[in-house]
C-alpha cells in the first residue's frame, strides 16, 4: 500500500494473520475490501494486471516476488481477488498457477449476482458466473 513508512499501516499492525494473503489489482481494492469486510489478512497489491499488448507480465507484477513469498512458508491461503474482466481472470489464472507450483491452496472471491438484486435483470455474465460458482448450502 501507499505508505511514507517502510511498512504501510495494514503490514505494521500487530494481530493480523500473516498466513492469508488476498492479492488485488490496485491500493482502492485494498481499500474496498478493508471497508466492506473483517478479512485480517495481508494483501499483495499487483498494481495492475497482465496486459501483454501493454508490455505488463508477470515479471512487472512482481508475481515473481509473490511466488518467493509463497515458497516462503508462511502462506497458508491465498485469495484471489483480481476484477472480474479478461485481463484480471487471465491473472487470477496464473496467480493460481503460481500457487499450486508453490503448494498453496488458491480461492477466488465469488463474483455474482448484487444483492437486492433480481436475476432477470442481471446480465449474462454475471448470472453465468454466479450460477458456476454456487457453493454448497450449509
Ligand atoms: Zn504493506
Amino acid at each position: 500500500m501507499f505508505s511514507e513508512a517502510e511498512l504501510c499501516a495494514i503490514c505494521a499492525a500487530s494481530g493480523r494473520d500473516d498466513s492469508l494473503l488476498c492479492v488485488v489489482e490496485s491500493p482502492a481494492d485494498v481499500m474496498a475490501i478493508e471497508d466492506a469486510t473483517g478479512f485480517r489478512g495481508l494483501y499483495f497489491v499487483l498494481m495492475g494486471h497482465l496486459s501483454p499488448l501493454d508490455g505488463i507480465g508477470p515479471d512487472e507484477l512482481g508475481m515473481n516476488l509473490l511466488e518467493d513469498r509463497l515458497k516462503s512458508g508462511a502462506v497458508r491461503e491465498l485469495i484471489i481477488a483480481t476484477n472480474p474482466t479478461v485481463e484480471g481472470d487471465a491473472t487470477a489464472h496464473l496467480l493460481a498457477e503460481i500457487a499450486t507450483r508453490a503448494g498453496i491452496q488458491a480461492s477466488r472471491i465469488a463474483h455474482g449476482v448484487p444483492l437486492g438484486g433480481e436475476l432477470e435483470y442481471v446480465d449474462g455474465g454475471t448470472l453465468s458466473h454466479a450460477f458456476f460458482g454456487r457453493r454448497v448450502i450449509d
